[in-house]
């Protein structure tokens, strides 16, 4: 770990148990780091205090000392506050309209834009309208970014009432047969009553399937506080975060669950048409905690895990009781564990041997095949297998007799190899074997 929490893993290097003291060690650092992420004092506040009872009496997680098992703990449980992927709502007559709002230079207009690309390449038809009658400017730039991606774009350039210039931008778009419609709103550079209004009386005009707030995430705390306003005056379905590139930290992303409760949808990463994806809470969580630091760990588990998995095969292979059963099941997590040699280095003695060993996978299908076609009889006994048994085997395998006498014979070969191993006694295992 290098990035966030060096100092709490290192400090913490020793611990055996995430008993109180260890955890309040661990959460002071945590809590720097949120808060150097954006994250609202008083949601970082809660978000420890909740997690700090359930930390204490865990159990340290394989591979990792306490610290990180405490760092990866608070990562788990920040994907979890931040929700899943929720995707767009859809209206039960088409077209769905989704009104975007926030204040002014948030992203709105852009995001209309990169919005209804994303719908288009879903194979939506699409369309983009403005209500923002104040600036006509702004209906332009809204409109070239439509013509960009030859999406139609409704405006009305004499209409100087809002609500008016909605229901007739509503009425050429219903017109157009389109299946989504993105409502790009007016903004203004603080929050003003005329707005609200403005916005509440459009959406009881279009009724809009979600209404989605448009956050800058490089604005931090004020975002939200401005994103709560709305929130209660105009009433928000979700959230798009923007400008999520950069410097921008994501704490603003617990924030928006933990302060107004509503899923964030998309994220906005760049200036251009395609900087947008879907809300992905594994991107912004690392973002909030340092990627590198969680990559790091996650990497570090999962090899335990394959360790141990490694560990639990080699014991397997040692065993003398070694059938056809046990092949293809060791196939088969050779398979989900990646290249043998790995498995086999676990057996001392074993791993100078077989430097240059390669598996071919394709191999591996064809002998579970194989030994698929067999009878468990023919699994266990595999010397009761003659002529008119292989035959039968090839032909439910889809292979020759020939390439079941070659598993028969590499079975073969392998058990006497393991015999042999264990009798020698010169292996000494990094586990007690069974006799
Ligand atoms: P509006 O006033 O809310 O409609 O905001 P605009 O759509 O006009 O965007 C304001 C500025 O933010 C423009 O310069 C955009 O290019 C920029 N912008 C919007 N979204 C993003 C984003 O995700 N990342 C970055 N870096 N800039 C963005
Ligand atoms: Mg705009």
């Amino acid at each position: 770990l290098t990035e966030k929490f060096s100092n709490v893993v290192e400090k913490l290097k020793r611990a055996k148990k995430l008993d109180e003291k260890t955890v309040d060690e661990a959460l002071k650092d945590i809590r720097r780091a949120l808060i150097e992420a954006d994250v609202n004092i008083e949601v970082v506040q809660k978000f420890l205090n909740d997690i700090k009872q359930k930390l204490v009496g865990q159990e340290v997680i394989k591979g990792l000392n306490a610290g990180e098992t405490v760092i990866k703990l608070i990562y788990d449980e920040l994907l979890n506050i931040l929700g899943k992927e929720e995707p767009l709502k859809k209206a039960e007559k088409t077209p769905t309209i989704i009104m975007l709002v926030g204040l002014q230079g948030t992203g709105k207009t852009t995001t209309a834009g990169k919005l209804a690309n994303y719908l288009k390449s879903k194979g939506f038809a699409v369309g983009v309208a403005s209500t923002d009658v104040r600036r006509p400017a702004a209906a332009k730039q809204l409109c070239t970014l439509a013509e960009s991606i030859n999406l139609p774009c409704f405006v009305d350039e004499e209409e100087k009432d809002a609500i008016k210039l909605t229901e007739k931008v509503i009425e050429k778009a219903k017109n157009a047969g389109l299946s989504y419609l993105i409502l790009d709103t007016a903004g203004r550079l603080h929050i003003d009553q005329e707005l609200m209004d403005e916005l509440v009386e459009i959406k009881n005009k279009v009724h809009p399937t979600e209404i989605l707030y448009v956050a800058d995430a490089m604005q931090g705390q004020d975002a939200i506080n401005t994103a709560k306003e709305y929130h209660e005056k105009v009433g928000l379905t979700g959230v798009i975060l923007t400008k999520v590139d950069g410097d921008a930290k994501g704490g603003i992303a617990l924030s928006v669950r933990q302060v107004l409760g509503v899923p964030i949808k998309f994220v906005g990463v760049g200036e251009k048409i395609n900087d947008f994806e879907p809300f992905h809470p594994d991107r912004i969580a690392q973002r909030i905690l340092g990627l590198g630091d969680i990559q790091s760990l996650i990497e570090k588990m999962q090899a335990a895990i394959d360790e141990d998995k490694a560990e639990k095969m080699a014991k397997r292979m040692m065993n003398a009781e070694f059938t056809l059963e046990d092949l293809k099941e060791q196939l088969q997590m050779i398979k989900n564990l990646g290249p043998l040699e790995n498995i086999l280095k676990m057996i001392p003695g074993i791993g100078s041997k077989i430097k240059d060993l390669k598996v071919d996978n394709k191999q591996f299908v064809k002998i579970e095949a194989i030994i698929n076609s067999m009878t468990p009889e023919e699994r266990q006994n595999p010397h009761i297998i003659n002529g008119s048994r292989k035959k039968r085997i090839a032909r439910g395998s889809g292979t020759t007799i020939m390439d079941v006498n070659k598993v028969l014979k590499q079975y073969k070969e392998m058990k006497k190899l393991m015999k042999k191993m264990k009798k020698s006694g010169k292996m000494k295992l990094p586990f007690n074997m069974p006799n």
